[in-house]
């Protein structure tokens, strides 16, 4: 509400502030539901491997206590569930620590082409592992940005592992980062990661970054997957300026696209970040 505004004239009697108030409480109630659903969702995805365990004890203290080949079994199955729990904790702490920070802008300057190269090869192991070759296009001079180093690998990392995770049917997955050739575009750096998997259904393209959203929970477990990767990414993205963009087509893989300023663009934005 401007003083002077076509606005004045509807509500003339009211001052200022009274505006910015209710905008607050709404923001707040957000951001409070946000949170209250985030507990909730948290504790159930904790719950299910934890119940598992706990019948998995009760089953070694009862019916196979003197069965050497089900303990063996059990146990190995208790060992995953624990895993599962561990990685569960880890990406809440993960996510909570860079929620902490989200409005510090990250100040150190960085080569993304170095941190993709760095992630590409700690990666390369597990790709071939998978029968995944991953095709690396880098520009021939260093690219440099604002950014956290160890927040940018989380970012290509949880990328390029949602592309073998998920793409593993394909043979390639192809990794670049460049200039972008439109003129809008032309103060940022581009990172893609394209795979040749089954791809992601149109509908659920815009609830990827939604916190535990998976397009096929039981395809996610069995990859090791926790539902908060790309939650991850989009937390760590806003707090660099960054976007994320994603293109499938199902049966045809998916291509995810990360936009960062450049360092010729990062000092002339605001300074003010809104999540
Ligand atoms: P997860 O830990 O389950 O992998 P993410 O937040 O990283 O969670 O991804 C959310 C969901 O998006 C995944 O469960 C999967 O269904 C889908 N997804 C992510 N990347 C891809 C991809 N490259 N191809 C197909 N589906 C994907």
């Amino acid at each position: 509400y401007m003083p002077g505004s076509a606005g004045q004239e509807k509500m003339p009697s009211l001052p200022d502030f009274i505006l910015v108030v209710i905008q607050d409480l709404t923001e707040n109630r957000r951001l409070e539901r946000m949170r209250t659903d985030f507990v909730a969702n948290a504790s159930h995805e904790l719950r299910t491997p934890l119940a598992s365990l706990t019948g998995f004890i009760e089953t070694l203290q009862g019916p196979a206590r003197n069965d050497p080949e089900a303990r063996d079994r059990f146990l190995s199955i208790m060992l995953d569930q624990a895993g599962r729990m561990r990685r569960l904790i880890d990406d809440i702490l993960s996510l909570s620590r860079i929620e902490l920070k989200a409005h510090v802008r990250p100040a150190n300057a960085v080569d993304l082409s170095e941190i993709v190269r760095h992630t590409t090869d700690a990666l390369s192991p597990l790709a071939s592992d998978m029968g995944v070759e991953i095709r690396l296009q880098l520009p021939d001079t260093p690219v440099r940005i604002r950014g956290d180093r160890d927040e940018l690998i989380q970012v290509t990392e949880n990328l390029i592992e949602n592309a073998l995770k998920y793409g593993h049917d394909g043979k390639f997955v192809d990794v670049g980062l460049e200039r972008p050739q439109a003129p809008q575009d032309a103060l940022t750096w581009q990172l893609s990661v394209r795979d040749y998997g089954e791809g992601i259904p149109r509908e659920h393209l815009p609830r990827l970054t939604e916190r535990f959203y998976r397009v096929d929970v039981e395809s996610s477990r069995a990859m090791k997957g926790t539902g908060l990767g790309l939650a991850i990414v989009k937390h760590i993205l806003t707090r660099h300026r960054g976007r994320l963009e994603v293109e499938s087509e199902p049966g045809q893989g998916a291509t995810f696209k990360v936009s960062l300023p450049a360092m010729e663009n990062v000092e002339g934005l605001p300074e003010k970040i809104s999540a």
